[in-house]
């Protein structure tokens, strides 16, 4: 393979072949793969690589995760041939064994600010002294500081490093200390920083180039620990209580929607007195309806068909529920009250009518100008109902935010697609797609995305360019290949916490920001059951704030343990249950196993038992709260 680099700005040495050390575990930083990280715009080993490319003639990267990702730059990528990651030797190996040059140079892959003329000095001692190897040297708070993976060094050194490393050695220092070494000062310290820790990252991310690394060297920083309620107030608190936008929709699409204004009813419900029975309508306050009354029946006044006749003294008519009620009448009789002494004349027992009696008058439902809904109603069939008894045919709303959605993880397929081995079907983003269109906001689905910073970076920043919110899953516990807090992080403000509840424990909540939009994000965990309670009990609230909803607790029911239920004090947790009513007592219990993947445990439940964090075990007969899961979806 031609290992040259397209674009050389300057000539580089064609005796030297230097090798990018990126076979390294990344421990300090959560496990991620270091040259792979985000930095100003690029991985950290692009920038590497671009400053070793003007500098040796022949590049190979040695990497032991994510190959395809390390090729993509074009150069020769090779993993460790010694087995159990001992460290930078084992690269230096690797750059030894594949090295047809005289010389190989060795950098690691996350120092953005590599010195220019590294190679050119240290080779240049190396002939000078007619050395092994060429070690750079930095002073650091007055004493010399070995800066001992970027060397050059004779590439007849295999045998010599192969055997040390057989040996169970992997110890540079010592292995140099078999050789004849020289070592270079550099002033220019800044040329050897090496980002080694999530908070140097975030400091370099926002610092000029040149500046001092912190020291001490500051490890990844915990996640917050936060109570579940905490949790709920940040999030809330971040959501500023600005005007929204509205608009005025149509009532029939307006469900769901937050009513943006208070609305008062523009006209009488009814407009018109109307009967509340099926029946027969007279003038009852000019008879004594104390006695029998018969009166001749002289038409009829159906629902929609008024009688648009007059009634004189003697006469009623029939009418219907619904209908309207003749003006000069006061009156209806139930049907089943009175009976037909012939054809058309009915007679009314005594005491079976009384005036008023079955109609509805003008307004009496609602008065013209009475208070309809509240601004902040979330609009269910019902209230659309009531602003459509008023003719309301429009409704003013806020507009929803905008919400995006993606999955993370290597290991998710679509579930249209066909499962690799190790892969599972990606159920996270049906389940919040569909919770978040269900409080109506628009969602957009940016599908799976894979344990790769670069991709999740794009996404993101695309995603806050179209979204207002971005709901994510996976990614955000303390694992391997969870990239996601480092490429939050350097987004936005982005917090990590670790609320104390079961299940849902790890989240991201943040702000993605872009050139002149930012998104609010949250970054659930991957289980499928703590994803799903963590958009219950966090997002769906910032999300009704945001459309502009009142918020209110959901309402609390006592049920009794049927059965015991494990608990740990110190947590939140939100077991799936079933609610039962038998004898005037809610009595509760689980449903089946508990486990945060398992979505059945949700699917066959109708609440969540809430057991909060200084609750310890349950015993059968406690009292503990539910919430039914009707209200909360
Ligand atoms: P993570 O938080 O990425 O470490 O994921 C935790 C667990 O959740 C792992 O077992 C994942 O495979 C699983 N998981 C993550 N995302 C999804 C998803 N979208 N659908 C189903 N399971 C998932
Ligand atoms: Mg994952």
């Amino acid at each position: 393979m031609n290992a040259t680099p397209k674009n050389m700005p300057t000539a580089p040495d064609k005796d030297v072949t230097a090798i990018v050390l990126a076979g390294g575990q990344g421990k300090r930083m959560g496990s991620v793969d270091k040259g792979l990280q985000p930095f100003k715009g690029k991985p950290f080993i692009a920038h590497v690589l671009e400053k070793i490319a003007c500098q040796a003639g022949t590049i190979l990267i040695s990497a032991n995760r994510h190959l395809t990702q390390y090729q993509a730059y074009g150069y020769p990528v090779y993993p460790d041939t010694v087995a159990g990651f001992p460290g930078p030797l084992a690269g230096f190996l690797t750059g030894l064994t594949h090295c047809q040059t005289p010389y190989l140079a060795t950098a690691p892959c996350d120092t953005p600010f590599l010195h220019d003329a590294l190679i050119k000095k240290l080779k240049t001692a190396l002939i000078e002294t007619d050395a092994d190897i060429a070690v750079a040297t930095t002073m650091e708070a007055g004493t010399t500081k070995l800066q001992s993976v970027f060397t050059v060094m004779k590439s007849h050194l295999a045998p010599s490093l192969a055997a040390y490393l057989k040996a169970g050695n992997h110890k540079l220092g010592l292995w140099f200390d078999t050789l004849k070494t020289v070592t270079v000062p550099f002033a220019e310290k800044e040329a050897f920083i090496n980002i080694n820790t999530l908070a140097e990252l975030n400091a370099y991310q926002l610092e000029p180039a040149n500046t001092n690394p912190s020291e001490p060297m500051m490890d990844t920083p915990k996640p917050d620990r936060l109570s579940v309620t905490e949790a709920q107030e940040r999030i809330l608190a971040a959501i500023p209580p600005t005007p929204r936008q509205t608009e005025n929709i149509p009532l029939l699409q307006a469900q769901n929607r937050i009513l943006a204004k208070d609305l008062a009813s523009p006209i009488d419900v009814p407009t018109f007195n109307s009967a509340a029975m099926d029946g027969f309508a007279f003038e009852g306050k000019t008879y004594d309806l104390s006695q029998d009354l018969q009166l001749k029946v002289v038409g009829h006044s159906y629902a929609g068909h008024p009688f648009t006749g007059q009634l004189k003294a003697g006469e009623c008519i029939e009418i219907m529920t619904g209908a309207m009620v003749p003006g000069n009448c006061d009156t209806v009789v139930q049907q089943e009250d009175v009976q037909f002494i012939g054809d058309k004349l009915l007679n009314i027992p005594a005491g079976s009518a009384t005036v008023q009696d079955n109609i509805r008058t003008i307004g009496e439902n609602i008065q013209q100008g009475a208070p309809l809904l509240k601004a902040g109603t979330r609009l269910k069939p019902t209230h659309l109902g009531l602003l459509a008894s008023a003719g309301m045919a429009t409704v003013p709303v806020y507009t929803p935010p905008t919400v995006a959605v993606f999955s993370t993880g290597d290991e998710l397929c679509p579930m249209d697609g066909t499962l690799a081995d190790g892969q599972i079907y990606d159920s996270n983003r049906a389940i919040l797609m569909g919770l978040a269109k269900d409080l109506g906001c628009p969602v957009l689905d940016l599908g799976i995305v894979s344990d790769n910073p670069e991709k999740l970076e794009a996404v993101l920043t695309e995603a806050a360019k179209q979204a207002d919110v971005i709901i994510t899953s996976g990614g955000v516990s303390v694992g391997a290949a969870d990239y996601m807090k480092q490429v939050m992080a350097q987004l936005g403000g982005i917090g990590f916490w670790s609320v104390k509840m079961r299940p849902g424990r790890p989240m991201a909540f943040g702000k993605v920001k872009t050139e002149n939009r930012e998104a609010l994000l949250f970054g659930l965990p991957g289980n499928p059951v703590a994803a799903t309670v963590s958009f219950l009990f966090f997002v769906k609230n910032a999300l009704l704030k945001m459309m502009g909803a009142q918020i209110e607790p959901p309402q609390a029911i006592a049920a009794l343990a049927k059965a015991p239920i494990r608990k740990k004090t110190g947590r939140t947790e939100f077991q799936r249950g079933i609610v039962n009513l038998a004898d005037g007592q809610f009595t509760v219990s689980l449903t089946g196993s508990q486990g945060s993947g398992v979505i059945q445990s949700l699917t066959d439940a109708n609440c969540i038992i809430y057991l909060p964090e200084d609750q310890g075990m349950v015993k059968a007969g406690d009292r503990v709260t539910v919430y039914m899961l009707d209200e909360l979806l």
